[in-house]
């Protein structure tokens, strides 16, 4: 498909129009932002990666039932997606307590919650992000009540299915930020899934270190960012097939030689031995 004009240019994504007017094209940047743009950088492969695991994510959902504005990925930068009406609302879901709470409420880090806790923050770079109550969204109009008692169901489903997901490949789905938009079907306004499910936009630790696997190694500073993104690609299944054949591969050569090698030192010591 055709990539026509930049329509929009986010912090880790660019926008660009296709000769369909209810498709786009969704390219990921290998930038990095954190702190409302104050920490910023270049990273590598990092758009690469966000684009596999969106794409094996989102289409994990579609394939439960919750509609999203995926339509298939292009190359390794590029995805086909729905074009949406964002609804100017992060929705974040916390299943233990880290990062802004701990801080905004004073929690102790890495506290369990009862339950998933939903929250609201404005998308306004200007502003920083608040956070809003549920009361804001609907005295602003930013979405109606029948728009987020749906997106509030989707997101406990999404929440559900995303821990069972990561459980099962040892990770524990920490928190994570989702974003919806307005899609006409058959006439209809409809709310859909949209934006990325990434290590960008979650907090994913490891079962059983605790070894954050995130974009928390940008934030805070800790390294390695593409090999921990590089690991939750390759626990999902997603670089099955490349790291497979790599596998067979290396493990071949080296118990050929070995072998070759130890029939040749046999042989040696056949010989020596003979004589
Ligand atoms: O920073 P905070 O603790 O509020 O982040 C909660 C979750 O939302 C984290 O998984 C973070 O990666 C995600 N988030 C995001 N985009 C933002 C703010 C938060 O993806 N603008």
């Amino acid at each position: 498909m055709k990539k026509g004009k930049k329509l929009y240019e986010g912090k880790a994504k660019i926008i660009y129009a296709t000769a369909d007017k209810n498709l786009v094209i969704q390219y990921f940047k290998d930038d990095a932002t954190a702190f409302n743009n104050l920490k910023k950088s270049k990273i590598e492969g990092k758009g690469v990666l966000n684009n596999r695991i969106s794409e094996h994510i989102l289409t994990n959902l579609g394939q439960i039932g919750i509609k999203n504005h995926l339509v298939k990925r292009l190359n390794m930068r590029e995805q086909i997606i729905k074009l949406v009406e964002i609804i100017p609302i992060e929705f974040i879901i916390r299943n233990v307590a880290t990062g802004s709470i701990t801080k905004r409420l004073g929690i102790e880090d890495g506290t369990v919650l009862k339950e998933p806790l939903l929250e609201y923050c404005l998308k306004d770079d200007n502003l920083g992000d608040p956070l809003i109550a549920e009361e804001h969204i609907l005295a602003f109009d930013w979405a109606s009540k029948h728009e987020l008692e749906k997106v509030k169901k989707m997101i406990l489903r999404i929440n559900d299915f995303m821990i069972g997901m990561f459980r099962g490949v040892g990770i524990k789905l920490i928190d994570f930020k989702v974003e919806f938009g307005r899609i006409k079907i058959n006439g209809k306004s409809e709310v859909i899934l949209a934006d990325e499910i990434s290590p960008d936009t979650c907090r994913l630790w490891d079962s059983i270190t605790d070894k954050k696997l995130d974009k928390d190694r940008f934030r805070k500073d800790l390294g390695d960012l593409i090999p921990a993104y590089t690991e939750v690609a390759k626990r999902l299944g997603i670089f099955h097939e490349y790291s497979n054949v790599s596998a067979v591969n290396v493990t071949r050569l080296r118990s050929v030689k070995k072998k070759k090698k130890i029939r040749e030192y046999q042989k040696l010591l056949h010989l020596k031995n003979m004589f």
